[in-house]
Parts: structure tokens; C-alpha cells; sequence
């Protein structure tokens, strides 16, 4: 190892440490700590780029590479495998989907797998819709199913178990179609039982759907069993509930079925009928997805005294990230043999950005304008464009996905990949405090906020670009800071220079139009989905959210989650004085 390597320590926070320490970094037979965050990377580097070898590589030069990238804070890989590389657990992926077959032994196959996922820090989705409607017949027993939405508490609680020992909180998402029998009772049950709270849940609607939601048709209920019609509802009707429910308490979300599957990049292999808890990732059923996120705020660098994005060094850590998310694959440990084929089949990467909102302060661009959004698709097409070069170029070393021929690239010579699919915008919940940026793709939530860690640590930030402008421009104070807390907002306070409380803003001072244009511009250069949560104030009305979901479909997003200010009773981040 060179003495350059080591002498990268990455810089983090107290706060950051709490987290580390609780669930990142290893501990010993007694629960001591015995790792400090460089050595984690160090670990982390070292355990991936030993794929290397088998690719005639020397593994050494790629550790020191990945421990690079990751100590700098610039790129991360997604939580499980900063957790579990080199470790006896072995599993590194974040997302999977379980198919739920329409029989008790394979309901409850499937409740053993989650919790062997839950337990190595993964996250999963399921579709119920093949699950027969709730009162159908039981062959073998003469007795009535019971439906999906009294199964989903099974896996409830199933996942409230494994949560106490488990690397972190399992998390799972429920996918019904639209034209299930019992859609109604799935989404209402949110609020009707407090047994899902380890659910998000989403309805999976059509092209079709949508389009007789916007004038009052009717749409056929089918037996998943045997395509039976059993039944009709009005489009408009069930769209309503589901807005009505969502403005109530942030669930169900909407996922585009038929969206999805256009860019599904094996359709020969099956139809894709749920994602991973958050929405970013769409997968087939029995496959996982590794994660990673590269850090914007890193990319920014003065030229001719302005601020601008270093598109050649963003390139570098693009290309190195992508092979070691492809590498990942080979490393690591999944709980069931038919996933490990069908990940290796597809070998389906997610590399997505996080620190945006950090990139349009350093940048002083206002989120709410043309002109951010203009950057979020120049910035995603170079990312989309640069992991597809790293994608050809590996298959080149390495080869194609073994599933290529039955791909929709088989006969595209330009199109030769290592991997089925190459971007995904994650949440970044945790990697974003590791890393210090802002979430995702996501607006600043406030200036000055209330953090809470792992269910019960606060801790008052404040952001660090606002702090340096504040400091720069000479109105900083300890009182202003405290002020902001309260409100989260900048907006209206004279005592700040106009033109910083124009790029200052923070995600209620976005509009909901703004929120869904940013999501769909990242869309349009990314093959899996995007993580976007559009935030409502708390008198925000029905309307404003069925204009949303409308909205969403008419842009092309794959799907689209919202949450209004107070409507649910752990939020995970507060405004001091506001909850
Ligand atoms: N996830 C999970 N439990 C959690 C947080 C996340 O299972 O408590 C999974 C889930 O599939 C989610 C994905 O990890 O969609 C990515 O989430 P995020 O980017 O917030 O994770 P991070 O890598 O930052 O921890």
C-alpha cells in the first residue's frame, strides 16, 4: 500500500461517527469497537477489489484505487456493503424482490428469505398480485383465502422480529395492481391497521388506468389466478382513494407498471412487477441490485473564479465505481442460490449521485429554477454515459451478462455491456451522513435542523455552505442559526442579503411542480428508477396531490412518492418547534 493511500483519512463528523459506530464499524466479542472509519473503508476496499484477480488484475492497485475514492468521500457503495464486506455475513446488496406465490408453502418460503435478507441489512420488495383475491375458495381445505393484505402482516411482524438483531431496520414494500379484487381493502389498510408499519406500500397502476382515471371509466377487476374479469370499478374513483389516503398519511405511493417494464432490459426473462422499499430499483423477481452513490459536492472546483463542475475527475470516479459495483456482484454472499443465478445472470449495478442540492449552493443555483434543472439532466446523462463506457469496457475484460442474448441489447453492437442496467438514484439516507452532502437527488430539508440517528440521537446542524456564506457575507450569528432551526426556512428574513435567500432553498420553499420536473429530469438519463420524495406542506390539498401523480405519469417518471408536512407520527427529520 502506497504511503499516499494512507494518508487519506476520511473527515467525519461526530454525528457520522454515532452512526458508524452503532452498525458500521466492527466490534468485538464484547461489543467494543475495534475499527476506526479508515480502516472500515480499508476493509471494504480490500474485500471488493480481491474480484480483481480472477480478471487478471492486481487486486493491490484496485484496493488502493477503491479505498481512494471511498476515503475522500466521493464515491460510497450502499450500506450493507460498507457493513458486511470481509465480514462472516457476506451480503452487500441493498435491494432485492421476492416473488409471493398463490400457495401457503410458497407465502411462507418467501417470509424465511426476507428475514434472512432483513437480517444482512437488505431491503425487500414484493408484488402480492398474484395472491388470490380475499373470500376465493381453498382447494385442499374447502375453507375461503384470507388475501394479500392479511399475508403482508405475516411478513410484518416476521420483520419486527428480525429488527432487533439484525444489522439495521428490515424494510419492505408492497406492490398491488390496480386491477387486483381487493385493491380498495390494500389501499386503505395503511391507515386501517398499524400492523404495516414495516411496509411502504404502492399501487401499481397502467397506462391504461391512468389514462380512464383522467375521465371517469370504468376498469375490470381480474382473478390473477386465471385472468377471470370478476369485477368492475370506476378508474376515477380508485384513483381518488388512493390520492385521499396518500395526502392522509404519505401511503400508497403509485409505480408505473407499464413505464417500468419499457426499460425493462430482459422482458424475455419476465415481466417486473415490484422495486426495492424506496422505489429506486425495479426488479425481477429473486434479483438484487448493488447501490452506489458518487458525491457531487466533491466535483466542484474554481475556474477562471467561478465555481464549476470537474467533469473530468467525476468521470474517473464514475468509471472506477462502476467496476466496483460489478466486482461487488462477484464478492458477495446472497442468502438464496436462485438469487445469486439470477444476479449473476443480469449483473444489474445502480450507481446514482447524491450531494445535488450541496452542488447547486456551491454553484449558486436556485433549485426551483430552469436552470437546476437543465443541470440535473446534464449532470445524469454524463453520469448514464460515462457507466455505460465503464460497462462496455469491462465486458470487453471480462464479458457481456451472461443473460445478453436474451437481452434487448443482443443485437446492438454499441450496446455490448457488463451490466443489464448501470444507474439508480438511491435515497442516500445513511451514505449521505457518512459522506456530509445532502440526500440524493433531494433539496436540503432545512438550513438548520434537527437530525435524528437511528431512531432516538439528535443532533442541530447547521449546512455547512449556508454557514460559510453566512460567515463570508458577515450576517452570521448564533441567534440567526437558532432562528432558522425553528422555521427551517430562510425565506422572508430581511436580515438576509436577497440574492443568498433566492439559491438558499430548502425543499417547502420548492414547489410540488419543481419537485416532480427535478425527479423526471434525472429520469430521463437513469435505467433503474429515482428516489424523490415531493414534499408538501401541511395544508396542501388532495388536489395538489392527485396534480402530482398526474404530473409524474405525463413526465415520465417511473413512479411517485409524497409526503405532507405532519402526517405521519415518526418523522425522521423535524424542524425544531415544528412537529
Ligand atoms: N434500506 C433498508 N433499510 C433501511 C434503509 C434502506 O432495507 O433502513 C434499503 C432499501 O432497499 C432502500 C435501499 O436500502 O431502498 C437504499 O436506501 P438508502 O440509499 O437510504 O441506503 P443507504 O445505503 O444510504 O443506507
Amino acid at each position: 500500500m502506497t504511503e499516499a493511500v494512507l494518508a487519506i483519512e476520511p473527515e467525519i463528523s461526530e454525528a457520522t461517527l454515532t452512526v458508524l459506530k452503532r452498525r458500521y464499524l466492527q466490534k468485538d466479542k464484547r461489543g467494543r469497537v475495534v475499527e476506526t472509519p479508515g480502516q472500515m473503508f480499508m476493509r471494504v476496499a480490500s474485500y471488493i477489489a480481491a474480484a480483481e484477480k480472477a480478471h487478471g488484475n492486481d487486486p493491490g492497485v484496485y484496493r488502493d484505487l477503491f479505498y481512494g475514492i471511498m476515503a475522500r468521500l466521493e464515491f460510497l457503495p450502499n450500506s450493507p456493503t460498507l457493513m458486511n464486506a470481509g465480514t462472516d455475513l457476506g451480503q452487500l446488496a441493498a435491494c432485492f424482490v421476492l416473488p409471493v406465490e398463490d400457495s401457503i408453502s410458497g407465502i411462507f418460503e418467501t417470509v424465511k428469505n426476507a428475514a434472512l435478507i432483513h437480517k444482512s441489512g437488505g431491503g425487500t420488495g414484493f408484488s402480492f398480485s398474484r395472491l388470490r383475491p380475499k373470500d376465493s375458495r381453498v382447494g385442499s381445505t374447502g375453507g375461503v383465502a384470507s388475501g394479500p393484505v392479511s399475508f403482508m402482516k405475516i411478513f410484518n411482524v416476521a420483520t419486527e422480529q428480525v429488527k432487533q438483531g439484525g444489522t439495521r431496520r428490515g424494510a419492505n414494500m408492497a406492490v398491488l395492481r390496480v386491477d387486483h379484487p381487493d385493491i380498495m381493502e390494500f389501499i386503505l389498510c395503511k391507515q386501517a391497521s398499524a400492523d404495516l408499519n414495516n411496509f411502504n406500500i404502492s399501487v401499481g397502476v397502467t397506462d391504461e388506468f391512468m389514462v380512464k382515471a383522467r375521465t371517469g371509466l370504468p376498469y375490470n377487476l381480474v382473478d390473477p389466478r386465471d385472468g377471470r374479469v370478476v369485477g368492475t370499478l370506476n378508474a376515477t374513483d380508485v384513483f381518488e382513494a388512493m390520492v385521499k389516503q396518500a395526502w392522509h398519511n404519505g401511503d400508497p405511493g403509485i409505480i408505473f407498471l407499464d413505464r417500468i417494464n419499457q426499460d425493462n432490459p430482459t422482458p424475455l426473462l419476465g415481466e417486473i412487477e415490484s422495486t426495492n422499499p424506496c422505489g429506486e430499483q425495479p426488479l425481477l423477481p429473486m434479483e438484487a441490485c448493488n447501490l452506489g452513490s458518487v458525491n457531487l459536492a466533491k466535483f466542484v472546483v474554481e475556474k477562471k473564479g467561478k465555481p464549476t463542475i470537474d467533469y473530468a475527475s467525476l468521470g474517473k470516479t464514475i468509471a472506477l465505481a462502476v467496476r466496483f459495483l460489478d466486482d461487488t456482484i462477484d464478492r458477495s454472499i446472497y442468502p438464496l442460490d436462485e438469487i445469486t443465478a439470477m444476479v449473476r445472470g443480469n449483473r444489474k449495478i445502480g450507481l446514482g449521485v447524491m450531494g445535488f442540492a450541496d452542488l447547486l449552493f456551491a454553484l449558486e443555483l436556485p433549485y426551483n429554477s430552469d436552470r437546476a434543472v437543465a443541470l440535473a439532466e446534464e449532470v445524469m446523462a454524463f453520469v448514464q454515459s460515462e457507466a455505460r463506457k465503464a460497462s462496455r469496457a469491462l465486458a470487453q475484460e471480462r464479458g457481456v451478462f451472461e443473460n445478453f442474448d436474451k437481452s434487448v441489447f443482443r443485437n446492438d453492437k454499441d450496446r455490448r455491456f457488463r451490466n443489464a442496467t448501470v444507474t439508480t438514484i438511491a435515497p442516500t439516507g445513511t451514505l449521505s451522513i457518512i459522506a456530509g452532502s445532502s440526500s440524493g437527488i433531494e433539496p436540503l430539508f432545512a438550513l438548520s435542523f434537527i437530525r435524528t440517528i437511528m431512531d432516538n440521537e439528535t443532533f442541530l446542524e447547521v449546512n455547512p455552505h449556508f454557514m460559510a456564506v453566512a460567515q463570508a457575507q458577515g450576517f452570521y450569528s448564533e441567534a440567526l442559526m437558532e432562528k432558522i432551526a425553528k422555521t427551517g426556512t430562510i425565506k422572508g428574513m430581511t436580515e438576509i442579503p436577497e440574492s443568498v435567500r433566492k439559491v438558499f432553498v430548502t425543499a417547502h420553499d420548492v414547489s410540488p411542480a419543481w419537485h416532480v420536473k427535478m425527479q423526471a429530469a434525472f429520469q430521463k438519463h437513469t435505467d433503474n428508477a429515482v428516489s424523490k420524495t415531493v414534499n408538501l406542506p401541511r395544508d396542501a390539498t388532495e388536489h395538489d396531490v392527485a396534480e402530482i401523480y398526474t404530473s409524474a405519469f405525463d413526465f415520465g417518471c417511473k413512479g411517485v412518492t409524497i409526503y405532507r408536512d405532519g402526517s405521519k407520527a415518526n418523522q425522521v427529520l423535524s424542524i425544531s418547534g415544528a412537529t
